[in-house]
């Protein structure tokens, strides 16, 4: 006969994070009492062959599994939970909107210190105090040590405990001293939290013109409110100023900012404008900072000695003890999206956290993306409009040029070559944007058609010739430079199209008196390069810049006068639905880079496509009429935002498995699916292989949110059943942004 369970036996459900869509059960650890074990704390759980760090769910009565196979919590990491209960109320929303095991979905929202385990504890410094011994003596007492007697009333008289840097602006030689009262026990060492000294601030605060007057008091009226504001303005329209007279009326309330951002370069320059603005303490988090300087940032955030956070992605999830405000910059930038494990949108996390918390979201850009003006539309966001450039700025100029039947030199027409040549001679710069890295995308044969393939992807192998090397970029894979064909032998092998390396080095030809930076992946690759040629750049010291989508973000140029896209009709005929926007928002992100200060810019759109309806609509009637008519378009397709989608992506090394397990999804939710939402596919991913795995997805689409999403847990609950999902990896992408 089984003794039945003692009522008091508890269980710990533990999230862990590994891709496993249920929580884990655990004892409660021997040696802590109960009431130590608030959900949301972190605790060190035995898993497998090693340790992980989880984070506690609930505590029940019952496990299904027999208590004597269950394993104790090992150590328990959090007196108290880091995270307010309302974080944790957006982490489980997240982690069922997304269909994404909350583990993960948790981890996510520590820094990589915590999320291996670290105390909870930020960077601290020695400082000493009075003993109870040293409170109580009088500084008579140490008349014969009159250095003694007078540091010892110099703790008497402080209230708060003093640092090396309070004592050597008290004295120069202060370290004797100091051990002869701690021998004596009067003084003892304590820690102090290093709090982040505020920066004096030198910029004033420019007078708001109309409109930006109007977003400021907008948006300020929403204070302590849930409110969305798109506040829509081209680059140099003056976004950043508003953002900063909000910040300025937020911080006067003790509130905190957090201000979140697509790129990790642009968040030295946006801190140092806000350092010269704010008397207030202001740290960043991104992927360039250590672990320790990240976990400082988040528990000052978490403790509110720090005012403002500025971000990517991964800081939306920074607790916050005074939450007064979320601004998300470019907040049409596809980098808020979590491409890889947990798939999030950090604009759309955002403004459910701001709805959580009460407060205001502004989203801004001189480019919104289609769901936030669907959303405008529909009146859950509020628009703010910037129609001008501040200052003195001018619009630039707009050229489509026709290089049907020009004569072209490596990808540059004659008529922009001269366009150039005009620039350079009034001493100002030009920017050239191709968004290809390399050589050549193609290796041909002359002979016999031979073409250099990756053998692991569905993918050509690119040519760098600074490196002299074939190179994948889609799985790194690399070889050396072939001299001869490998079919045939013949020595004829051409580079075909263009690669920003290639471009370099004819405009190294054309302008060998002019300096040429490039801009890409592959130069600015190591630690500091990127803000080495951005500084080179504004200081004169670069005629050309050459680059990549790098140069299309934020980055302000006040000399370019000219930029040129040299190919956009790669961009025109894409399968994926979202292209045309991105291609269209990459172009008034490169023409905003143009004449920002006092010289009017010119923008030239090398085309064959002279008459596509998208290039037209763009440059005669503006983006806000392209995006109505994309809009549009999308409204008769039935495309998001008109309705939801969730892409199931599959990989594997066997080349049947992927079809056969989407097969086997596709007839499960033909059996669940209670009518109208759309299953598309199974059909190969776009790159059908990539790293020697065979890729098949799965479309679902529905007008109805709940009802996707219904059907997506119904399918989650049956998938790990389905023989097959053994043999491949799966994910789920809900809104995905590429198709
Ligand atoms: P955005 O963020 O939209 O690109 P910024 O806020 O950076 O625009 O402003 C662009 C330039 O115009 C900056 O040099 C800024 O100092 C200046 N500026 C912004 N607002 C004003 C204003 N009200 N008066 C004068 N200059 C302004
Ligand atoms: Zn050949
Ligand atoms: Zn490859």
């Amino acid at each position: 006969m089984t003794k039945p369970q003692s009522a008091s036996v508890k269980v710990c459900k533990i999230a862990i994070p590994v891709p496993l869509h249920r929580l884990f059960d655990y004892l409660p650890p021997d040696d802590v009492d109960s009431s130590q074990l608030k959900p949301g704390i972190r605790v060190s759980v035995p898993f497998g062959k090693s340790c992980k760090t989880g984070v506690l769910i609930e505590i029940c009565r019952h496990s299904e599994i027999p208590n004597r196979r269950l394993k104790a919590i090992e150590k328990v990491l959090d007196a108290q939970p880091l995270l307010s209960q309302q974080d944790m109320r957006l982490l489980h929303w997240a982690s069922r909107y997304y269909h994404h095991p909350l583990g993960e979905v948790m981890a996510t929202a520590f820094p990589v210190a915590l999320r291996k385990g670290k105390a909870a504890q930020g960077q601290h410094e020695k400082a000493y105090c009075l003993s109870e011994k040293g409170e109580l003596v009088q500084p008579e007492q140490l008349q014969r040590a009159p250095k003694q007697q007078a540091m010892l009333a110099l703790f008497q008289q402080s209230s708060t405990p003093l640092n090396a840097a309070a004592l050597s602006a008290w004295q120069r030689n202060w370290r004797g001293t100091l051990k002869a009262l701690r021998d004596k026990e009067l003084v003892t060492e304590t820690r102090l939290a290093v709090i982040p000294a505020p920066p004096t601030p030198a910029q004033p605060t420019l007078k708001a013109n109309p409109q930006q007057q109007q977003a400021i008091d907008d948006i300020c009226a929403a204070r302590g409110e849930f409110a969305v504001f798109l506040l829509e303005g081209v680059t140099g329209s003056g976004k950043t100023e508003v953002y900063m007279q909000v910040i300025d009326q937020v911080l006067q309330q003790d509130l905190q900012i957090l201000v979140l951002l697509p790129e990790i370069t642009l968040t030295p320059q946006l801190e140092q404008r806000f350092r010269q603005r704010f008397a207030a303490p202001i740290v960043s988090s991104h992927s360039k900072l250590t672990d320790n300087e990240r976990l400082n940032a988040w528990l000052q955030m978490q403790q509110g000695t720090a005012s403002i956070m500025l971000g990517t992605r991964s800081a939306l999830f920074t607790p916050l003890k005074n939450p007064g405000l979320i601004i998300l910059d470019e907040e049409h930038d596809s980098s808020f999206k979590q491409q890889e494990g947990f798939r999030f949108s950090a604009r759309d996390v955002a403004v459910v956290r701001a709805r959580n918390l009460h407060i205001p979201i502004v989203l801004g850009t001189a480019t919104p993306s289609l769901e936030s003006l669907y959303n405008v539309k529909q009146k859950r966001y509020r628009l703010l409009h910037l129609p001008k450039r501040a200052g003195n700025a001018i619009e630039p100029k707009f050229q489509l040029l026709d290089i049907r039947n020009k004569k072209i030199q490596d990808g540059l027409s004659d008529l922009l070559i001269s366009e150039i040549r005009k620039t350079l001679e009034k001493q100002e710069q030009v920017l050239l944007f191709l968004n290809r890295r390399g050589y050549a995308p193609v290796q041909m044969c002359h002979s016999c058609g031979y073409v250099s393939r990756c053998r692991r992807c569905d993918a050509n192998m690119v040519i760098h010739y600074d490196e002299n090397r074939l190179r994948c970029h889609h799985c790194g894979a690399e070889q050396s430079l072939p001299r001869q064909c490998p079919a045939c032998q013949s020595g004829e092998l051409r580079s075909i199209g263009l690669g920003t390396e290639r471009i370099e080095k004819t405009l190294a030809e054309l302008f060998a008196a002019n300096k040429v930076v490039r801009l890409d992946r592959d130069t600015t690759q190591r630690k500091g390069s990127l803000e080495n040629y951005l500084q080179r750049i504004n200081r004169g010291d670069a005629d050309i810049i050459l680059g990549t989508q790098m140069l299309a973000k934020g980055h302000h140029f006040p000399n370019v006068t000219l930029a040129a896209l040299l190919d956009v009709d790669s961009g025109l005929f894409s399968t994926d639905f979202h292209s045309a926007e991105k291609l269209a928002q990459m172009i008034v992100q490169v023409a905003g880079r143009a004449g920002r200060a006092e010289k009017q810019g010119k923008v030239i759109l090398q085309t064959r496509q002279p008459d596509h309806p998208l290039l037209v609509t763009l440059l005669s009637k503006g983006y806000q009429a392209f995006a109505r008519t994309a809009l549009e378009e999308r409204r008769l397709a039935l495309l998001p935002p008109f309705s939801h989608q969730a892409l199931l992506r599959v990989h594997a090394m066997n080349a049947e498995a992927p079809q056969v397990f989407l097969n086997a999804v596709k007839n499960v939710l033909t059996a669940i699916n209670p009518g109208k939402t759309l299953v598309l596919g199974p059909v190969p991913a776009p790159m059908a292989k990539r790293a020697g795995q065979f890729r098949f997805q799965l479309l679902l689409q529905s007008e109805q949110r709940k009802e996707l999403h219904s059907l997506l847990d119904r399918l989650i609950a049956e998938i790990e059943q389905i023989p097959e999902s053994k043999k491949v990896r799966w994910s789920l992408d809900v809104d995905p942004v590429d198709l």
